[in-house]
């Protein structure tokens, strides 16, 4: 084992606390030269505040680059070493994991092909129980916001302190301009159920391809994210993994120049006034709508109570099509998205349903 001089658990817990917080580096460690002119690159653009890379590559199909494995992880000990940048790789399992604590690796993430197993999660936990090391939790590849949560609980539960969340994005069958679909709702669900955590945009894997990153990473600092894991490689076009969406560390240097990078509190008296007065309209809009819906709900019950006198059965699909086209073609006009109409409609007709079905079968234990 080499030794390690620049780790130092103090400034990596304070570093990680940075926001923003930007992580670059290759997918993949390829060779010793690879790593050593990008890390070079990058730490020159003064930017980066910790150096990623691909120690062992989690592959869907077998026959492709699938890493250089632990010879690599020394050349992230020089990164560290020649750069002052500190290191984080990803670990799949516990043998990965030990080896990252044993060369002095500073930080660790989670890939999306692991959250989804719980016994690899739980495996990682084992091993690093009681580390001092950050330990970043990609979403898995699945829309499964109950596996993100509990990767987190699993590390939480082994004593880890410093945690942060990664959205990488979901997978999806067919043709999609993007790699993986986002899925902002998740993202934001998975920051109310952890709100201290920090969370970062990997717009790399999220597009797939190099010329959409700003455009998805603007849209994660719109939403107050604390920062971006971003593939960068000294020569993107040659890479071993992931060519199409790596960019040259001059490119991200441009992204980050001429993203915006906007606060999430403002301090100017006017402008807070001003905020204020709109979320009190906002407040008192919420409270209209809710007690609209509850009238609402009241007639649906009524029309339940009529229903069952006369043996007529709750769902109607004719009638359901007639609200469902009227209320859409109101939405239109009114300027709200058919996706928002349909979310509202189905959650509005289900839950008349459900009414309905209290009235009709007030004793069986299964509500709809
Ligand atoms: C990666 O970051 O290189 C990676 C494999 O990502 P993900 O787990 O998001 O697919
Ligand atoms: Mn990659």
């Amino acid at each position: 084992m080499l030794e390690n001089t620049i780790k130092n658990s103090d400034t990596i817990a304070n570093l990680t606390k940075k926001k923003p917080l930007i992580i670059a580096g290759p997918c993949s460690a390829e060779t010793r030269e690879q790593v050593l002119e990008t890390a070079g690159l990058l730490s020159r653009t003064g930017k980066v505040d910790l150096f990623r890379a691909g120690i062992w590559k989690p592959r869907t199909r077998p026959g492709n680059f699938e890493g250089v494995g632990e010879t690599a992880l020394e050349w992230l000990q020089e990164v560290k070493n020649t750069y002052q940048l500190p290191v984080i790789i990803e670990v799949a399992n516990s043998r990965q994991a030990l080896l990252a604590l044993e060369y002095g690796i500073d930080a660790v993430w989670i890939g999306a092909r692991t959250t989804v197993n719980p016994f690899s999660v739980q495996e990682i936990a084992d091993a690093l129980q009681g580390a001092d090391i950050p330990v970043y939790i990609k979403n898995p590849v699945n829309p499964d916001i109950e596996l993100w949560t509990g990767a987190v609980e699993r590390i939480q539960q082994a004593g880890i302190r410093d945690i942060g969340l990664i959205h990488r994005g979901f997978s999806s069958y067919g043709n999609a301009r993007l790699r993986n679909v986002p899925m902002w709702h998740l993202a934001i669900e998975i920051r109310r159920r952890f709100p201290d955590l920090p969370v970062i945009i990997d717009p790399s894997h999220i597009t797939g391809n190099r010329t959409l990153i700003p455009e998805i990473l603007q849209k994660a600092i719109d939403l107050d994210y604390d920062g971006a894991i971003i593939e960068a490689h000294c020569s993107p076009a040659t890479a071993w993994s992931d060519a199409a969406q790596q960019v040259t560390p001059g490119e991200l240097l441009d992204i980050i120049n001429t993203i915006i990078w906007r606060k999430d509190q403002v301090q100017e008296e006017k402008i807070i006034e001003q905020l204020e007065q709109l979320r009190g309209q906002i407040d008192q809009y919420d409270r209209q709508l809710l007690e609209l819906i509850s009238n609402r709900m009241q007639i649906s019950r009524e029309i339940g109570r009529v229903k069952k006198a006369h043996n007529v059965t709750i769902l109607q699909t004719r009638r359901w099509q007639y609200i469902y086209d009227r209320v859409k073609l109101l939405g239109q006009q009114l300027g709200l998205s058919d996706e928002f109409i349909n979310h509202y409609m189905e959650a509005i007709h289900l839950e008349s349903i459900r009414n309905q079905d209290i009235i009709m079968n007030p004793k069986d234990d299964f509500s709809i």
